[in-house]
């Protein structure tokens, strides 16, 4: 591996950390999600400084904690602020209601409002700045995901000249899809200011090239498998495909422990030791959790033998809660667990354990090693850590992940000419 020769300044819409206000005094979480577990091993190793929002506690005493959160250690946090209108339009708005249901193929989920675009470039700027002011000539500028696609471009603008790679954490959808966002052309024209692109899969590299082709044909495109080279005006972005994953063998050694063990055992006994089937989510339409219940209400329905056998394990964890889509969605999928334990409870088995909260690490492990099977059923994914983590914490190798085949798009129809797709192992 080459090392880097100065610092790497790692950037993200939020830090890993999240300061909130308990009882009048600011404390420190972390922050949930894909994004924040799969570069948690990244950040505690790496020396630098780490951008993002810091939370809605921005106080000298809230920078106050996220400082001493560091002490210590080689690198540092450095918070942007933004206001409440600022995360409604930029974070709520234009980064959720409109990137993430179009790169996941919903686009009658988006709200193309023009307000948002704007908010999205000033809050965009204004990351880059602080990047520009935090990064010196040989560190290396580490943007992450949909939220900050134009900050290559402000980056340059800023005159910092050093090197700068940026990593989507979600699909990249196929042109006739990613052609309805009206500000398409200026999106992939900022995102060619980089030096480094990474996409998840080849599908979204491809599609990512395609896009191009169609939205920005002065760009010249080569490809030298498994890379592809930009060349636009006087730059160059070399575009290659990353699969993210986890620390697998973290997961695995946390659910081999003792404690664990004890407290997997004791939760399959207090729900009578039936069959295990666990899904877990964040409350988001692309993870087909009101699908995923129904097919488990089929599954009764067809199947009476099973009923007092089966229990399914549903966790959801709280995201976006301000979004109308989530908001429906929660309803929807709470009147759906209400409607099948009502259909089917009996004394001495619920069919559906329901927690909508967010977990501590050990209570997720006890949970993957608790469970016979794992339901992943998105509609559409990136790279569905759940699934991995699932995996690595089979410690006794008798567990099974049933994996949606929707997870990404199909082969041979986005992509004629995708290489073969890989396995699970490889990701
Ligand atoms: N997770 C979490 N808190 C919880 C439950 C899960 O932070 O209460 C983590 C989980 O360990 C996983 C991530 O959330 O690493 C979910 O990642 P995934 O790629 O499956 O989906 P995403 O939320 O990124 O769409």
């Amino acid at each position: 591996m080459k090392v880097l020769e100065g610092r790497l300044i790692t950037v993200s819409n939020r830090l890993p950390v999240e300061v909130k206000t308990r009882g009048g005094s600011p404390r420190l979480s972390r922050s949930a999600g894909g994004l924040a577990t799969a570069l948690d091993s990244i950040w505690r190793y790496s020396h630098g400084v780490w951008i993002g929002w810091g939370g809605a506690a921005d106080s000298p005493a809230a920078n106050g904690v996220l400082q001493k959160a560091t002490r210590g250690h080689s690198y540092s946090f450095k918070p942007v602020p933004l206001s409440r209108d600022e995360i409604s339009k930029f974070y709520s708005g234009f980064a959720n209601e409109i990137i993430w249901p179009l790169f996941h193929d919903m686009p009658s989920r988006c709200n193309f409002d023009p307000e948002y675009w704007e908010v999205y470039q000033r809050v965009n700027r204004r990351f880059a700045q602080a990047a520009a002011e935090a990064a010196n000539g040989k560190d290396l500028v580490w943007v992450h995901d949909y939220h900050l696609m134009l900050m290559g471009r402000y980056l340059r603008e800023a005159s910092s000249s050093g090197r700068a790679g940026f990593f989507l954490h979600i699909p990249f959808p196929a042109p006739d899809i990613f052609e309805k966002l009206p500000w398409r052309k200026q999106i992939l024209r900022a995102l060619l200011h980089y030096d480094l692109l990474g996409f998840q899969t080849d599908r979204d590299r491809y599609n990512f090239v395609s896009c191009l082709e169609r939205i920005v044909p002065e760009a010249i495109s080569t490809r030298d498998d498994p890379f592809n080279t930009i060349e636009l005006e006087d730059r160059r972005t070399r575009v290659g495909t990353f699969p993210i994953s986890i620390g697998f063998e973290e997961f695995a050694n946390h659910a081999a422990s003792r404690e664990v063990e004890l407290a997997a055992n004791q939760f399959r006994h207090e729900l009578g030791n039936k069959f295990l089937v666990l899904g877990v989510d964040r409350m988001d339409y692309t993870k087909g959790i009101p699908e995923r219940l129904k097919a488990f209400r089929i599954l009764l329905r067809r199947f009476p033998e099973l009923r007092h056998r089966v229990t399914l394990l549903q966790v959801v964890v709280p995201s976006r809660e301000e979004i109308p889509n989530y908001k429906e969605l929660r309803r929807e999928v709470e009147l759906l667990v209400s409607q099948i334990n009502g259909e089917f409870t009996e004394s001495g088995w619920v069919p559906i354990h329901y927690m909508h909260r967010n977990l501590t690490r050990r209570q997720l492990v006890t949970y993957y090693r608790a469970a016979d099977i794992a339901l992943v059923t998105s509609l559409k994914d990136g790279m569905n850590l759940v699934a991995k983590e699932f995996c690595a914490a089979q410690v006794d190798e008798t567990g099974v992940v049933v994996i949606s085949d929707l997870r990404h798009a199909r082969r041979g129809k986005t992509f004629p000419h995708a290489p073969p797709a890989r396995g699970y192992s490889r990701q």
